[in-house]
């Protein structure tokens, strides 16, 4: 028997096989139940998700005399047909390489005459982005007065390269990229029926390389049983797809925290000699940290793609990090993708930026800021309305005579325009500021101003944020917002 790669073998043959479709089929099912039947449908989506293959689901439903409770039988000579894309009633069309007007004609055509056996003549036309303009214009009579027994199904992964005269003509459904957890499900289903033993993680492996769309997966799954036989393990996965092994990138994160700068030059050469693209790893730290962020942020690791023993590793790393820094180190990482795709020396840059992380001061957090502040005597004033604060602002000589305001430094700077560049200059200065006052022992806080004065030497500064975007709560937590999370304290 012939081999048959699993995406045709195990492709879905009824709406309840569909994965992760569920709003599709749903409305599908219902408009078959309630006979409500458009002539014009619009698939669209990512790549691999089942357009294509509910279409023909669909087609079936519609033209099968055994049909019921909206689901095909799969077996009369109509199901079969179709199922093969050699029944003569419904045609499937290639967009791409069919996209003339002669083409769109010869549907116009043949459109007008009664299907030859089945209830319907239907028309999938795959790709249908690809058309011409001439093409779609040719369509839209057709599509404006079809006969009763036509129904056209175009899929697309770009709708927005459809005019929107043919698109308003459609009943339009959003396929959505499969979740990696459903994909790992499906491919498990295989794995039962092939007699494949395969390892959790090589399974998320497979399926988060095929990024949402369920026929990558299941060729990807195929092609590692080749290399491995039935008996997938990470390990297997990980050569042929040549992909980072996770386990690197925890390496990179117990570097940052134990602030080991040698392991880091290591790390680096370890990947570069290994083959690895450095973007391909970035990309993956860049996961890394979302991952870690997501334990962090939420408390929970549902929102992480990863086997059950991988996320709760996540969920114990991310306690040792704040989420100021988590965010720091996804920004650097994102900067040194950039950096390196247009570096000379590429290698260079990812060093420098896995030591930058592994120096990287941890940022203080609020909650010790403030409590640093009180404990150093520094005055902290209570929340007072913005009138009080005024007045009080205007009693104190030293704040008034040298305004040093963050607003006045961007707009004076650079005229009338505030370039971005200002703003930087004026946070800068007011966290100059701001550091004088906290050794110097004058900082008053209020809400929503900050006035700071200095003795030695002579500044004083009075921010005025209440016109920075989201009032904050505290003064302090909208500079840090405002890029003062450069106001740090040494992790040690
Ligand atoms: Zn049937």
């Amino acid at each position: 028997m012939s081999f048959l790669v699993s995406a045709r073998k195990y492709r879905p043959t009824t709406f309840n096989e569909v994965v992760a479709q569920g709003h599709v089929v749903n409305t599908l099912l219902n408009s078959i139940a309630l006979k409500r039947i458009a002539h014009a449908y619009l698939f669209s989506g990512p790549r691999g998700v089942g357009k294509t293959t509910t279409a023909r689901i669909f087609a079936k439903a519609l033209n099968c005399p055994n049909a019921s409770g909206g689901e095909p039988c799969n077996t009369c000579d109509a199901c079969e047909e179709i199922s093969q894309g050699r029944c003569i009633d419904v045609i499937e069309i290639d967009g791409a390489s069919n996209n003339g007007v002669e083409q769109v004609r010869t549907i116009r055509d043949s459109v007008r005459y009664t299907p030859s056996r089945d209830k319907y003549k239907m028309y999938i036309i795959d790709e249908v982005h690809m058309l011409s303009k001439g093409a779609f214009n040719a369509l839209l009579k057709t599509l404006e007065e079809p006969p009763s027994h036509a129904i056209f199904i175009f899929a697309t992964t770009e709708p927005h390269k459809l005019p929107p005269t043919v698109i308003s003509r459609c009943q339009r459904y959003d396929f959505r990229r499969i979740a990696v957890e459903d994909i790992v499900l499906q491919l498990r289903h295989i794995c039962g029926i092939e007699g494949i033993e395969a390892e959790d993680t090589a399974l998320f492996a497979i399926a988060k390389k095929g990024d949402g769309s369920m026929r990558d997966s299941e060729s990807i799954f195929d092609q590692v049983v080749a290399f491995s036989g039935n008996s997938l393990t990470y390990d297997s996965v990980r050569q042929v797809l040549h992909i980072v092994d996770q386990e690197t990138f925890f390496r990179v994160t117990d570097l940052i925290v134990t602030g080991d700068s040698s392991g880091g030059f290591a790390l680096a050469d370890e990947v570069v000699m290994s083959g690895y693209d450095i973007q391909d790893f970035l990309t993956g730290l860049e996961e890394h940290f979302r991952n870690l962020l997501v334990a962090k942020a939420t408390g929970e690791t549902r929102l992480i793609e990863a086997p059950e023993d991988i996320r709760t590793r996540y969920a114990t790393v991310a306690e040792q990090f704040s989420e100021g820094d988590l965010l720091r180190l996804l920004r650097l990482t994102g900067q040194t993708m950039q950096s390196v795709r247009y570096s000379a020396q590429p290698r260079l840059r990812f060093e420098v930026a896995l030591i930058d992380m592994i120096k990287m001061d941890s940022t203080v957090e609020i909650s010790t800021l403030l409590s640093t502040v009180g404990s150093g005597g520094v005055q902290l004033a209570t929340p007072v309305s913005r009138s009080t604060q005024s007045s009080r602002a205007s009693h104190t000589p030293h704040t008034a005579s040298t305004p040093l305001a963050v607003h006045d430094a961007r707009r004076d700077k650079s005229g009338s325009s505030a370039g971005t560049g200002d703003m930087v200059e004026g946070i800068r200065q007011a966290e100059h500021v701001y550091k004088q006052a906290l050794s110097a022992n004058t900082l008053t806080v209020q809400q929503p101003s900050i006035s700071i004065t200095t003795s030695s030497p002579p500044l004083s500064g009075h921010a005025d944020i209440s016109t920075h975007r989201n009032i904050p709560t505290n003064p302090i937590v909208q500079m840090l917002i405002d890029g003062l999370d450069a106001v740090l304290v040494q992790r040690t």
